[in-house]
């Protein structure tokens, strides 16, 4: 008997933002969506934070959180889970850095450095973005960057920050609702 080869499972961490219609609503839906993926599991959540809005057009705040995931997916399969999640919950990309109902970026894959034409990890931006930054690390305290920096470093080189507000954990992780997180 043959058995199918398996990629073997490792952690990603993703950051997903939201500030058109019911943003608390759809990010417990991209979670949801994220879970019922067969290679993936969404494993912990950080809280929400209501943040300013950084470049693109005049816009409302956002709301992120960061997601730790165990998956099987390479880091190319794991980018086409998240844009088949956008596309699921209604993202149109109309203007860039614009308003946006759903984003899911890959943060971090494991301690792996992708530089492609169409996904770079960790991801080009997340060094610049208090946003983006805090919620993984209250998801992955103690999370290094492929180069064996700390995320804590990297944010204390953003200080002073303004912009991120924790605002609670409406998103809970997929069936426990309710639950201590
Ligand atoms: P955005 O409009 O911010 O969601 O950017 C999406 C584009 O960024 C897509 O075309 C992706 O191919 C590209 N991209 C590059 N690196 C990443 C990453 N780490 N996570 C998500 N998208 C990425």
């Amino acid at each position: 008997m043959t058995v199918p080869w398996r990629r073997r499972e490792v952690f990603a961490f993703l950051g997903l933002g939201s500030n058109l219609g019911d943003s608390l609503g759809t990010l417990q839906a991209a979670v949801e969506r994220l879970d019922d993926d067969p290679d993936t599991r969404v494993d912990a959540i950080s809280g929400v934070y209501q943040t300013d809005p950084v470049g693109g057009p005049d816009q409302d705040d956002f709301c992120n959180l960061a997601a730790r995931v165990a998956t099987r997916r390479s880091p190319r399969r794991l980018l086409a889970l998240c844009q088949d999640v956008e596309g699921a919950l209604g993202r149109v990309r109309a203007v860039r850095w614009g308003p946006r109902t759903i984003d899911v970026d890959i943060l971090l894959y494991s301690d792996r450095t992708v530089s492609r034409k169409d996904l770079q990890v960790p991801h080009p931006r997340l060094l610049e973005r208090p946003f983006a930054l805090i919620p993984l690390i209250e998801v992955a305290p103690g999370q290094r960057l492929p180069d064996g920096s700390s995320l804590t470093a990297a944010l204390a080189a953003l200080a002073p920050v303004e912009g991120v507000r924790a605002i609670g954990t409406q998103v809970h992780l997929p069936g426990r609702a309710g639950e201590q997180r």
